[in-house]
């Protein structure tokens, strides 16, 4: 019975990778300090938004400046479609010009020079053509799929779960009720 259920597994996944569902969009944050050394201390966050519909294309066109508990900023962004590349520096041309242009969106970070940026942060954001998948495996009936959330993993998270315990809470009832009506 396992193994039947794990050769159907084996079939669909398979299949599923002629088409590849995902586009994988990396994401890059530089940290620099935020004490008041270099310039006065950044306590609200500064976000501006010019992305359209260019992001297939790799769309940089937004900033975003995060003040974070431990005297950091956390400066970005970059999106870059089918870049998986995660050790890249400041050398990175895409992420020169990011840096060039929280610059210009905020000119007192200019007093901030290559040497004070302490960490170049390169991630991931997997994303799923089309939505995010939340489902029961159509085959593999124990597997809920939660994936595919892009750029917006933290933001969805909270209705993401109360969604899959919906989904769980829903089964285990059915599952019950299937049980009693055997007695
Ligand atoms: C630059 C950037 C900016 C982003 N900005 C936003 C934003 O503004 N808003 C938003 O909502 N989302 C944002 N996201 C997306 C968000 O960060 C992700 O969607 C979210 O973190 C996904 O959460 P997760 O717990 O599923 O996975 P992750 O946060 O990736 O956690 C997975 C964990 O599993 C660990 N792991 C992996 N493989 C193994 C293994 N084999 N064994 C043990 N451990 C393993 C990893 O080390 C990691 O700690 C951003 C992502 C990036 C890269």
């Amino acid at each position: 019975m396992f193994s039947e259920t794990r050769d159907k597994c084996r079939v669909r996944s398979n299949a599923d990778f002629t088409i590849p569902p995902f586009i994988s969009f990396s994401g890059v944050i530089l940290k620099v300090r935020n004490d008041g050394s270099l310039m006065p201390k950044l306590t609200h966050s500064m976000c501006i938004s010019a992305m359209t519909d260019k992001l297939q294309q790799g769309d940089e066109d937004f900033v975003y400046i995060l003040p974070r508990n431990d005297d950091m900023l956390w400066l970005g962004g970059l999106v870059q479609p089918n870049q998986w590349d995660r050790n890249l520096t400041l050398d990175y041309a895409p992420i020169r010009r990011m840096f060039d242009k929280i610059k210009e969106f905020y000119p007192p970070l200019r007093s901030y020079g290559d040497h004070d940026v302490e960490e170049v942060l390169v991630g991931l954001r997997p994303a799923r053509r089309g939505d995010i998948c939340l489902e029961w495996d159509s085959i593999c009936s124990s597997v809920l799929h939660n994936y595919g959330h892009g750029g917006s993993g933290v933001t969805l998270s909270w209705g993401c779960a109360s969604e899959v315990c919906a989904l769980i809470d829903h089964a285990l009832k059915r599952r019950k009720l299937i049980y009693v009506s055997r007695l």
